[in-house]
């Protein structure tokens, strides 16, 4: 994939959807958060499903320290891992209450020292939260998830072995354009979620099927 192909590529998802977000439910930072550390190999559906109920009780990290960690559980014991998840978050809790007045930081090395968050999760909250598009440093910066990942790879618009290869190799290739450097982050999930599914592509119906260099397209 050349320069003008990523350029079109970006157009038509942006054309498609021009203010593309997440599809976890949240109406803080916190909340986001935790929706997020929650998302590990599970769907946001079935997260949303837990904190739609969880949150009108507890969105706050005092609130959910009150709960208790068998309180935690008995909310959001149909996401999978929830017994580890449900740990994290309690220590998560903690520390924001603890260090940070209760609220999240803005700040990656903060979050990423919370239990259970790792870069992907702290880039998520910085981008989606916060809006930032670059780190604490100047970089730029981008949460690579399964759904990124593949769709980077298949198409080529920024193929990599590893997350960091992808998430280096998108941050050099994508067009220095606000909306795209801010917005390629969700296209791709929701591309790769909807349409560029793992098991059978729907390439028959895919906006950027021409644009694609994946040599295994799938015919719906
Ligand atoms: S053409 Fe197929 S493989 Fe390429 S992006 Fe579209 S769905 Fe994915």
């Amino acid at each position: 994939m050349n320069k003008e192909t990523r350029l079109e590529m970006l157009t038509r998802l942006r054309d498609e959807n021009p203010e593309p977000t997440t599809e976890l439910n949240f109406s803080s930072p916190f909340e986001l958060l935790i929706a997020v550390l929650l998302s590990a190999q599970a769907t946001d559906v079935g997260v949303n499903k837990a904190t739609d109920k969880l949150y009108p009780v507890a969105n706050t990290p005092q609130a959910i320290l009150d709960l208790g960690l068998e309180g935690l559980k008995s909310y959001i014991k149909t996401i999978g891992l929830f017994n580890t998840k449900a740990e994290n978050t309690i220590k998560t809790c903690q520390m924001l209450v603890d260090l940070h007045g209760g609220e999240v930081p803005e700040n990656r090395a903060a979050l990423e020292a919370l239990p259970g968050v790792g870069r992907k999760t702290a880039n998520v909250v910085l981008n989606t939260a916060f809006g930032w598009l670059k780190d604490n440093e100047g970089k730029y910066f981008l949460a690579v998830d399964t759904h990124i990942y593949r769709l980077a790879n298949r198409t080529k618009y920024a193929p990599g072995k590893t997350v960091d290869q992808v998430e280096a190799n998108i941050i050099k290739l994508t067009p220095r354009k606000t909306e795209f450097m801010f917005n390629l982050h969700h296209w791709f999930i929701l591309h790769g979620r909807y349409v560029c599914t793992a098991k059978k592509p729907k390439c028959g119906s895919c906006i950027i099927e021409d644009l694609c260099d994946f040599k295994d397209k799938v015919s719906d």
